[in-house]
């Protein structure tokens, strides 16, 4: 029995990691390349320049660089709200009766409310050092506009965002959030593009949809002199500046001289999880330790559990190069659930390969299941959680069972994305019962990836 273990393990400010922990590094083998989407030959930096960053480029496709620097100016704004506590759930233990010991690493102490601004701040400043005059990109839920959109006020960098119109008009809390922090938010479709002039001819009462507010960030961006589309999650470089949530959950487990069995995290487009997991995955990999590292995913949008190992596009616009991933397919139309940030068709091409070979597991859950838990999680813990973390809560929450019955002392660790403030209507719809559970019939995936790009 573990004694004098604190309920929150909080790292120092001095122990803020000055480094990001690139997985790629330690793979026995890379993810198959990207593919030019006109050429289909593996791209090259240059190919990327026009989309991104050049520094961020540079990490894209980095596959031997262990550590990357933290820039200093990067680093000072990661200690505003870093370290990210981690945390001993004892009451949830208790209410469970495990045996098991459950740690929890919070990333939703900031205002964006997620761990995504851990990306942002990042693109931001490179972003700004590069000159570039300003960003775009979309939003769905919102979180990952709300994060950029506090990162680029913070460099003094415009940004715009494309927010899908119904989410616009359901979440008006978080378009007032990103405008706070002075990006522009236009609900797409607008009359902002060409692409928007002509899906709103066509559609005029449309609500709008992810992939037409993609296309019009990165119109925007293309016709915008100094301006550079930038992405949330999926990317290596995403993985990349998350690596810093392991890399403190990793710390502050060895404070307390403790060592996950299990490592559980949400995956939408892979981010979070990629993140909590590098080091515990290095350590698995080379051969250090053996924890088992589980994704999970909504039953409603299964890319890792249901879908194939293919090549297609990472965004909807059909912009970004082609990644071998697990998808549903980009033409892949979710049912409407409550985790708005785990719907994206795709995962990280660095875990899909993972996954592939056998060095990870993953699993599918349903959302009424998930907020059951999530609901509990709240009360104990005192911690509302989002949706999408709480498939990561159910999930350890099963295991924490499991130890139940073997008696086993496992030490569980899961990723907590982030807070569930924005999504209280989800919270309101399980409560009266309204909430249902989609699951994509087989047809419904065969139509999909009959969309997948014909580059297999
Ligand atoms: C966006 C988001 C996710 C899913 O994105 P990943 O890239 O898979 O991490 C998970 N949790 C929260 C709170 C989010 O905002």
């Amino acid at each position: 029995m573990k004694k004098n273990i604190p309920y929150r393990i909080q790292l120092s400010q001095e122990q803020v990691p000055s480094q990001w922990y690139n997985l790629r590094a330690d793979m026995p083998v890379s993810h198959d390349p990207y593919l030019h989407p006109g050429t289909l030959k593996p791209l090259v930096a240059e190919d990327l320049y026009p989309i991104f960053c050049k520094k961020l480029v540079e990490q894209e496709l980095d596959e031997t660089t262990r550590f990357f620097d933290i820039p200093d100016e990067v680093r000072e704004i990661y200690k505003v709200y870093r370290p990210a506590p981690l945390c001993r759930a004892y009451n949830l233990e208790k209410k469970l009766g495990t045996p098991a010991r459950i740690y929890y690493k919070y990333e939703g102490n900031n205002t964006s409310g997620s761990h995504k601004l851990n990306s942002a701040v990042a693109q931001a400043y490179y972003a700004k050092e590069q000159g570039l005059k300003g960003l775009t990109t979309e939003t769905g839920a919102g979180q990952w506009g709300t994060a950029l959109a506090e990162a680029c006020n913070y460099f003094d960098l415009p940004l715009i965002v494309y927010m899908v119109k119904v989410s616009s008009e359901q979440k008006p809390y978080r378009k007032a959030v990103m405008e706070t922090f002075n990006a522009s938010v236009v609900p797409s479709p607008s009359e902002t593009t060409d692409i928007g002039k002509k899906i709103l001819a066509e559609n005029p009462g449309t609500g709008g949809s992810l992939g037409c507010a993609i296309s019009e960030a990165i119109e925007t961006a293309a016709k915008t002199e100094g301006y550079r589309y930038v992405l949330g999650s999926v990317m290596n470089q995403v993985l990349l500046h998350q690596s810093i949530i392991g890399l403190e959950a990793y710390e502050a487990l060895e404070m307390v001289d403790e060592y996950p069995d299990i490592v559980i995290g949400c995956a939408g487009g892979g981010s979070n999880l990629g993140g909590l997991i590098a080091p515990f995955m290095r350590d698995k990999l080379t051969g250090k330790a053996n924890p088992r590292i589980v994704a999970v995913e909504p039953a409603s949008c299964p890319s890792f559990t249901r879908g194939k190992f293919a090549y297609d596009f990472c965004d909807t616009g059909k912009v970004t190069p082609f990644a071998k991933m697990y998808t549903v397919g980009g033409g892949f139309i979710p049912s409407p659930s409550h985790a708005g940030g785990l719907r994206f068709h795709g995962m990280s091409p660095v875990l899909s390969k993972l996954y592939h070979d056998g060095h990870m597991e993953a699993v599918a859950r349903e959302q009424s299941k998930v907020f059951e838990a999530a609901v509990q999680f709240a009360k104990y813990e005192t911690i509302l959680p989002a949706p999408e973390s709480a498939h990561a809560i159910y999930e350890a929450m099963e295991e924490a069972k499991r130890c139940k019955e073997t008696g086993e002392e496992k030490v569980i660790l899961f990723g907590l994305s982030g807070t569930g403030y924005f999504d209280m209507s989800a919270y309101m719809s399980y409560k009266n019962g309204t909430m249902t559970d989609f699951i994509p019939t087989d047809e419904d995936l065969e139509r999909s990836f009959a969309t997948l790009p014909k580059v297999q």
